[in-house]
Order: structure tokens, then C-alpha cells, then sequence
């Protein structure tokens, strides 16, 4: 078994990656079996028919007289909106209320469904509601950065399977995504260019990580992946702000969006997984060295302490060998 020490260009941390013979056997708990349930489940909240189990409505998208995807407040917030912004310190010691949006996106009617298996046009209809809810809390004024996170199993912290995601608005820049903008930002100031422009480039150029494309978007397993089957979405044309996308583009999202979710699925054998949106902080205005993009975790392997100890991800498969694996995959 080989290994190398390979550099994330976006976040500048380093990743361990190997060359291991069983590196495509998922552990046996990483296994999310939704497949089996029915398509409508008396006691899942997120049911037809069940609407009165959760709050009021936020926000609605209609299929004839049925909604079709439904957005509601999360009845565990960590974040309040009702709270005003207010900073304390205590000593050396700071704090601000848990000022925040917290909401979940009931992605579809139906219980037992995941992306690779929905009509690209009600994919759509999610995209287009993550983009209304965007454009409502960019209103806010003590929000600073809005992320959308979906949670596929409960490897992946999810506990209920119904396909939802979870929004959340912020009134800090959370931490991951500022080193993100500051390397970006450091690769712009030496290299006048967006690091994920130039990187979508080279991957187009080099040809051994990009495992689909379409007009608008391609999907890459990144070069320093942390774990096996990692994969990120990008627009193909330079934006900064999700909320920027236009309709042709969420359509080409969606369709890119089932054909990754399929190839995943297929590949882990429905293994958990993260799905993260990352964008441009909501109040700046277009930036020349940030690019939004999807990030999808799978959760194949139990972590050891060593991540936690060292800050290092050891990732078990080459991404070159498992785009091969991805793209050969039917
Ligand atoms: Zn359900
Ligand atoms: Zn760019």
C-alpha cells in the first residue's frame, strides 16, 4: 500500500491519501436503508397529512393543489430569529445571542425517495426554493451567511429518512467558510485569477477527477479528497452567490445533482452522506475570487481519533482511482 500527503488548494490543509486494495468496502452501519419504508408513513412528520405535526409553513411550492416541497421552522432551533443581536463580553470573554433562521426543507411529498430517483423538474423545484428562501433572509439584517446542509442517514447525523434539508442563517461568517474565502482570496491576490475557475480548468485539462458535466455545472472528486467518493458540484461560469443562479442553470443543477446522487448511491451501496452548500457570505456584493459550490460527504468509515487529534483526514482510495470507478458505473 502506498500513500501521499496531498495539499487542498481551497482550504490549505493537507489530506493523507492511500492506495488501499479494500478501500471501496463501506463499514457494515454506513448502510442507509430508506429503500425498504413506504412511500407514506403514518408517523413521519414530514408526511402528507401530517402537516399539522409540525409549525406553520414558511414557505410553499405547489404541484397542482399539493405541495411539493415544503419549508418549515425546525422545532429544535439551535438559532432563534426572534432574538435582537446583542454582543455581551464577560472579561476576556465574548458572546452574541443564538440569533439565526433555522428551517427545514421538506424536499418531497414522498418518504421513501432520494435524488437519484426523483424527476430532474422536481429536483428543481427544491433548488428554486433554496434560492426564494436565500433571497427572503439576505433581507434580514443581522444575517450575515445563510448554509444548507442535507443529511442523508443516521451515520450522517439524520435521524428521520424523508429527504429534507436543513437552512440555516447566521449572524457570524461560520469558520469553514472563511478559510475558504481567505485562501481564495490569497490565490487571487498572487494569481489575479479564482482559484476554483482555474481549478475547474485543470481538472477539464487533466481529465482523471471529473466525473460529469453538462452546460452549466461539473461534478469533480477533488484532488485532495478527505474521504473516498467525495465529490463537489461548481458552475462552469464564475458566480460568487447561489442566489445568482438563473432558471436554465437550476435546471442543469438538477439534472447533475440525480446523475451524482445515482452514481453515489450505486457506488456506497446507499451509504450516508452530507450534502453542503457553500456560498458567498449574503451582504457581499459580487466577489472576483469566490465561486459557490456543493460539497457531498459520503459516510463510509467510522473515524478514528486521528482526524480530531491531528486536523488530517486519511482517505482510503485515490480520487482517480474512484472516478474511474464512478464514471464506468451505469
Ligand atoms: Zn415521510
Ligand atoms: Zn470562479
Amino acid at each position: 500500500m502506498s500513500s501521499e500527503f496531498r495539499k487542498d488548494l481551497l482550504s490549505d490543509k493537507w489530506v493523507i491519501i492511500l492506495n488501499d486494495d479494500n478501500n471501496f468496502i463501506p463499514d457494515k452501519d454506513s448502510k442507509f436503508d430508506y429503500k425498504s419504508l413506504p412511500v407514506l408513513d403514518a408517523n413521519c412528520p414530514f408526511c402528507p397529512g401530517n402537516e399539522n405535526k409540525t409549525k406553520f409553513s414558511i414557505y410553499e411550492l405547489k404541484k397542482g393543489n399539493n405541495w411539493q416541497v415544503r419549508v418549515i421552522p425546525n422545532n429544535k432551533p439551535y438559532l432563534k430569529v426572534e432574538t435582537n443581536l446583542k454582543r455581551h463580553t464577560k472579561d476576556i470573554f465574548a458572546y452574541i445571542d443564538g440569533t439565526g433562521a433555522n428551517e427545514v426543507i421538506i424536499e418531497t411529498p414522498i418518504h421513501n425517495i432520494d435524488f437519484d430517483e426523483m424527476e430532474v423538474k422536481d429536483i428543481s423545484f427544491i433548488l428554486q426554493a433554496y434560492k426564494e428562501r436565500f433571497l427572503d433572509l439576505k433581507k434580514d439584517e443581522r444575517m450575515e451567511h445563510i448554509i444548507i446542509i442535507k443529511s442523508r442517514g443516521i451515520k450522517a447525523g439524520s435521524f428521520i429518512p424523508h429527504l429534507h434539508s436543513q437552512l440555516v442563517a447566521f449572524p457570524v461568517i461560520p469558520p469553514m467558510i472563511d478559510e475558504e474565502l481567505n485562501e481564495a482570496e490569497n490565490y487571487y491576490k498572487i494569481k489575479n485569477n479564482c482559484v476554483y475557475c482555474d481549478m475547474i480548468k485543470s481538472e477539464i485539462k487533466l481529465d482523471e477527477r471529473v466525473i460529469l458535466s453538462n452546460e452549466h455545472f461539473i461534478c469533480i472528486l477533488p484532488y485532495a479528497s478527505r474521504v473516498s467518493f467525495e465529490m463537489m458540484i461548481l458552475p462552469r461560469e464564475h458566480k460568487s452567490h447561489f442566489y445568482d443562479i438563473n432558471e436554465k442553470e437550476v435546471m442543469s443543477l438538477a439534472s447533475i445533482l440525480k446523475e451524482a446522487i445515482y452514481k453515489l448511491n450505486k457506488a456506497t451501496g446507499y451509504s450516508a452522506y452530507n450534502m453542503i452548500l457553500h456560498t458567498s457570505p449574503i451582504k457581499l456584493s459580487k466577489l472576483e475570487y469566490y465561486h459557490w459550490h456543493i460539497e457531498i460527504l459520503p459516510k463510509l468509515k467510522n473515524f478514528s481519533g486521528f482526524e480530531q487529534a491531528t486536523g488530517l483526514f486519511i482517505n482510503p482510495t485515490t480520487p482517480e482511482e474512484a472516478a474511474n470507478y464512478l464514471k464506468e458505473l451505469k
